[in-house]
């Protein structure tokens, strides 16, 4: 299984810098996880949009998802220009609206989960666990061929996480925050928490992601690595992990 970080910042893109999206792929099948703003560009720097057939969106988040509705008239139109003959499906949490904006458009799919879901996309077996967000939001966890990742998309710290990634090959934890600032109220996790994380779950690599657009980002790396695991790196797009 290798893990393909397409983009990493919180809340709006960089320039050139997109938001949440990382591409999951094992012999020759592929799962994109979230489309946030500036994904769909930079995807294309490493896959045709064509060979994805499966997105999971963990929340509807502009910075998590806002690039969805330019991949589903992408897969209108190569189907239309018989280019493709799969459909497109989208993976999120039950929402009649975003159902409806997926289904409108010809050859797309939604399909809802939650917590108490199990979905088996490809070589890819799916749980999801609630996360402590604003909106209703899920970490992932992926498993193929005795290999795991962990995705914490964005939440506050909370204790059941520990058990959700325990011994996880990869583990991409949000670090939204820096050390001493409170996440609780916004939900997300600061260095602190996101090192606590990574070395309370013995998570076997870590990718600190939802990076902020202000102060030295190694001093995230310190604060994190400093709880005790080394195996710690920050997300940079177009990064390659394989397991
Ligand atoms: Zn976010
Ligand atoms: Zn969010």
């Amino acid at each position: 299984m290798e893990c393909r970080v397409i983009g990493m910042w919180g809340g709006f893109p960089k320039k050139n810098g997109p938001c949440s999206g990382y591409l999951i792929q094992h012999e020759e099948f592929s799962l994109l996880i979230d489309c946030g703003s500036g994904v769909l560009p930079e995807l294309q720097n490493y896959i045709d949009l064509n060979d994805i057939n499966h997105v999971i969106l963990t929340h509807y988040h502009y910075d998590h998802y806002s690039d969805i509705g330019a991949y589903l008239f992408s897969r209108l139109v190569n189907t239309q220009l018989g280019r493709v003959a799969e459909e497109l499906y989208v993976y999120g949490p039950e929402d009649e609206g975003i159902q409806k904006q997926v289904e409108d458009v010809a050859y797309s799919r939604f399909i809802s989960f939650n917590e108490t879901n199990q979905l088996d996309i490809g070589p890819f077996t799916c749980t999801f666990m609630r996360n402590i967000h604003p909106v209703e939001t899920y970490s992932i966890k992926i498993v193929c061929d005795n290999k795991s990742i962990v995705f914490t998309s964005d939440t506050s710290f909370m204790s059941n996480l520990i058990s959700f990634a325990a011994n996880s090959d990869l583990l991409i934890t949000e670090c939204s925050l820096y050390e001493g600032m409170d996440g609780e109220g916004s939900g997300h996790m600061n260095s602190r928490d996101a090192g606590m994380l990574a070395y309370q779950s013995k998570a076997k690599r870590v990718l600190l992601t939802h990076l902020p657009h202000y102060g030295d980002l190694d001093d995230l790396l310190v604060s994190a690595k400093n709880q005790g695991n080394q195996h710690i790196k920050l997300a940079e797009s177009g990064m390659l992990i394989e397991l």
